[in-house]
């Protein structure tokens, strides 16, 4: 019997849960585009927007996935024949790295594979031996998304700073922005990109990119084209090229209600205390069912894990069946692995937690995977859920 009935939960990280304010603030006719009330409501995303990543500088908007933004980011600030060095933490920054690498631009990949942060001592050495100064950026996430790591991006700055080397440093903030603690100024991000479907609640398909002035600097030896030359999109008067085009209009209005939500009623500091809690709740759980089990957390250091998604690690064969057990019988849907090979693919799934979210959907969450272990016989330990509950009391308290 299926009791997969009533409202369907996604745990993947990202695209995340849509309020449904948001998705009722775009529902409504399409305006004008040339001026009015959209032209004015796009005028407020901005410096709502350099609010949520702490950042004075300029953002360009996008209509654009992760991807777009990531080639935006590239195009702005590179020329073929320049070289970026690749932080290669899980699967993400390498998947940027091939993207570099198809426009031509050179890369040096520092491979930590899919259990470790990047380490600040092999970034100061990588650069100190680049006499040349041929690295014109390094590129790193703060949440990888496939091993859910969380870079240290203050300490890899300052390992940086410690060198005096003149690379830019790009910051992949797609799966952390509005979930994590994040300072682009005060942590000496030159570039920051991010786009709206996953700590910011909006339906998949905008993307932003955060430059200051030194990457400015470097973008006008560059030949972005007009689409992605984000001078046009941050700098012209004319509304129509700050989207190179017609805008997204019903997303603007989306992403205006989740910035609400977001900066005016719950609160930044708030938000990311909330994510921190929940992750903790979640935490608490892997551990007491990995007592007795074959569960446990693909990063053992908790001060590494992101707190926007949590990839846990089962016995061969276990995750998968885990995932399609509660798909199937109970519509909830868990993330499927993402740069584990060798076999090791079906060893892993990954609970999204990133966004909307509450103690009812992460409990829910947590109780049909024990439901799910219980189900198809898999080994674990009693009181995962008590020891959520327990967290997340303690920090209401
Ligand atoms: C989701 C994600 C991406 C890719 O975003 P798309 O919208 O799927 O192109 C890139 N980097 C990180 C860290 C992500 O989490």
């Amino acid at each position: 019997m299926s009791l997969n009935f009533g409202r369907p939960q996604l745990a993947i990280p990202g695209p995340s849960i849509i309020p449904d304010r948001v998705l009722n603030a775009m529902h409504r006719p399409s305006p004008n585009i040339y001026e009015g009330q959209l032209v004015d409501m796009v005028d407020t995303l901005y410096p709502d927007l350099c609010r949520v990543a702490k950042t004075s500088h300029k953002v360009a908007i996008y209509i654009a996935n992760g991807h777009g933004v990531w080639e935006a980011a590239l195009r702005n600030t590179l020329n073929p024949g320049e070289k970026v060095l690749i932080l290669g933490t899980g699967r993400f920054p390498l998947t940027w790295g091939e993207m570099a690498r198809n426009m031509g631009i050179k890369t040096e990949i520092i491979n930590f594979g899919m259990q470790a942060d990047a380490s600040t001592q092999a970034l100061q050495t990588a650069l100190e031996a680049d006499k040349g100064n041929e690295i014109k950026a390094v590129l790193v996430v703060q949440t990888d998304t496939a091993s859910s790591v969380k870079n240290d991006i203050k300490a890899l700055r300052a390992a940086m700073d410690a060198t005096g080397h003149e690379a830019l440093f790009m910051v992949d903030c797609i799966a952390s922005l509005g979930c994590d603690e994040y300072h682009m100024d005060d942590w000496g991000a030159d570039v920051t990109i991010a786009a709206c479907q996953k700590g910011l609640m909006t339906p998949a398909g905008i993307g932003f990119v955060y430059f200051n002035d030194k990457a400015n600097e470097a973008r006008k030896g560059t030949m972005p084209g007009e689409y992605w030359d984000w001078k046009l999109r941050t700098e012209d008067d004319q509304f129509y090229r700050k989207f190179d085009g017609t805008a997204p209009t019903h997303h603007l209005y989306g992403l205006r209600e989740a910035l609400d939500i977001l900066l005016e009623e719950e609160g930044l500091e708030a938000c990311w205390k909330r994510h921190e809690t929940l992750a903790s709740a979640i935490w608490a759980a892997l551990d007491v069912w990995g007592q007795k089990g074959v569960t446990s957390h693909n990063i053992e250091d908790n001060s590494k894990r992101s707190v926007a998604v949590s990839t846990v690690k089962t016995a061969p064969g276990d995750a998968k069946k885990i995932r399609q057990w509660c798909e199937h019988h109970a519509g909830l849907t868990l993330g499927i692995p993402l740069g584990f090979d060798g076999g090791d693919e079906d060893s892993h799934f990954r609970i999204g937690h990133m966004g909307h979210l509450n103690p009812p959907m992460v409990l829910g969450t947590l109780g049909t995977i024990e439901t799910a272990m219980k189900a198809l016989g898999i080994p674990h330990q009693e009181g995962a859920l008590s020891a959520a509950a327990q967290i997340m009391a303690k920090h209401t308290s």
